[in-house]
């Protein structure tokens, strides 16, 4: 009788927690609120996008292990995932993220994004030797500004170089995220925060001061939803 009665206990418990976990609303599950307010606003970059459906395209170079491919389409899921939240928008904001064989199956797709295995090999090293994003205005065939004419590029590595510029660095998986979020939301328009350490788009991520993925915050998506509204990138 005891038993049939803790079993009980143990199962309402159960229910419960499960009914808990799974109400909707109780917290957002791909974005969080801004906590540091030392700086309130998010700099913009020069372009955006005016389109509904945007693809971005992964290449990796050979030997570059495929956690590094699953954690940028996961980078780019997240932004997605957040804006939808964000906005009660299911419908809209939809970057997608997929894998290419090869640098050429790139040129056709809207954002570029090249993982190699060590920052050496940035077509753009040694000025970078971080993660980076390259950004260029196509020129319009009547030298009237068309929309979408930029080409964008992300360069990722596992491999990067510190600061000082000695000490090679292998990136923990929650940096080589980081750094992944963080150069997507360049793509999308966001610029970079004052010499603040610490926020998503921060120019610096200290990767020995914090060892976690950084959340995309209120902060960056009120940027966001400021400069394309509510119905995603049009
Ligand atoms: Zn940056």
């Amino acid at each position: 009788m005891c038993k049939k009665l803790s079993l009980l206990a143990l199962i309402a418990v159960v229910f419960l927690l499960i009914a808990f976990n799974f109400s909707p609303g109780l917290a957002a599950k791909y974005y969080s609120e801004q906590t540091d307010f030392t700086e309130t606003f998010v700099p913009m970059t020069r372009h955006s996008w005016d389109k509904d459906d945007i693809e971005s395209c992964v290449y990796k170079e050979d030997g570059v292990d495929n956690a590094y491919y699953v954690w940028t389409k996961l980078s780019v899921q997240k932004w997605r995932q957040a804006l939808q939240e964000y906005t009660g928008n299911q419908e809209d904001w939809n970057i997608t993220a997929r894998f290419v064989e090869s640098d050429a199956e790139l040129e056709s797709c809207d954002i570029k994004i090249y993982i190699y295995d060590k920052y050496s090999d940035f077509p753009d090293y040694p000025a970078q030797t971080g993660a980076y994003t390259s950004m260029t205005f196509k020129d319009g065939a009547g030298g009237q500004e068309e929309n979408n004419n930029f080409d964008l590029r992300i360069y990722l590595s596992p491999l990067v170089l510190h600061g000082d510029g000695k000490t090679e660095i292998n990136l923990p998986s929650y940096a080589f995220r980081n750094s992944a979020v963080h150069e997507v939301g360049h793509v999308l328009g966001l610029g970079h925060m004052q010499l603040q350490k610490g926020y998503l788009m921060s120019p610096h991520f200290d990767f020995w001061e914090t060892n976690e993925q950084l959340p995309i915050t209120t902060l960056e998506l009120d940027a966001l939803v400021k400069a394309y509204g509510t119905d995603g990138f049009r």
